[in-house]
């Protein structure tokens, strides 16, 4: 039986991936990864997800400042990005949100941001693709000031609590989960992933980081999410063929893809 994956968050133009970018790629499509979510990180980046996103037929991309570049962050820089957001490749903002835990920028400018972000994606009409580190009541408190305009979300690379997914479900938010979910140490979070409705969970690898077992400690790539999820099948008792076949629509429908885009 075949296999259908889409890897929800991925950075296929950071230096780590260049260099071999075309044989990362048809490393996954062997995989069975028929979407990649490339998501940007700041001004230039965005630019560049995009361009790879029109070379690469299974690719779509996010443009967004992460808030660890929050602090190089101008005004005006904002809006020369909103005519890229025009393209329908760009299928979401992101990734934005707070990262307390490495504080590359001051706590009250990443919240600047993050705002200024938020407001931004809702005057474009698009989701969000949240990164939250160490933040995550200040990220939720953030986004339930301004909840009559969310469209709903991504929140990448999920690590809370089961009370803190209930939070974001809430908000209309999907939740994703990478290779951490595979990690021996992440006993609480396997807890969670059971306890959550099926059809808002996704999968994704947040390549180059983060690599799930069994490629910990190597560069880690779209190939690999089948790795996450064959844990979450593990979880929830069901067959991996089950698992993607939910992750796939799940991954469509939170992103507004349709699923004839991806047959090819
Ligand atoms: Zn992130
Ligand atoms: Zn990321």
């Amino acid at each position: 039986m075949t296999i259908r994956l889409a890897d929800t968050h991925a950075h296929l133009d950071l230096p780590e991936i260049l260099p071999d970018q075309e044989e990362v790629l048809a490393r996954a499509r062997e995989a069975g990864v028929a979407l990649i979510i490339n998501v940007g990180i700041g001004l230039e980046n965005s630019r560049q997800v995009l361009a790879t996103a029109r070379k690469h037929p299974h690719v779509r991309a996010t443009i967004g400042i992460h808030p660890h570049a929050a602090a190089s962050l101008k005004d005006g820089d904002l809006q020369a990005l909103t005519p890229l957001a025009g393209d329908p490749l760009v299928v979401a903002v992101g990734e934005i949100g707070l990262d307390f835990y490495r504080r590359r920028s001051p706590e009250e400018t990443q919240k600047h941001w993050f705002r200024q972000q938020l407001e931004w994606a809702y005057g474009l009409k698009k989701i969000v693709v949240i990164h939250t580190r160490e933040a995550t009541a200040a990220t939720l408190k953030i986004l339930q000031e301004t909840r009559s305009q969310l469209r709903g979300g991504v929140m990448h690379c999920f690590g809370g609590s089961l009370e803190e997914a209930h939070s974001f479900l809430d908000l209309g938010f999907y939740l994703s989960f990478a290779g951490p979910l595979t990690y021996p140490q992440a006993k609480g979070l396997r807890e969670v992933v059971k306890e959550l409705p099926l059809d808002r969970i996704l999968v994704e690898t947040d390549c180059p980081y983060l690599p799930p077992q069994p490629w910990r400690g190597k560069r880690n790539e779209p190939a690999y999410v089948v790795a996450t999820a064959r844990q979450l099948a593990e979880l929830r008792g069901l067959s991996l063929e089950e698992t993607t076949r939910a992750t796939w629509e799940n991954s469509l429908r939170a992103f507004g893809l349709e699923e004839k885009d991806f047959l090819g």
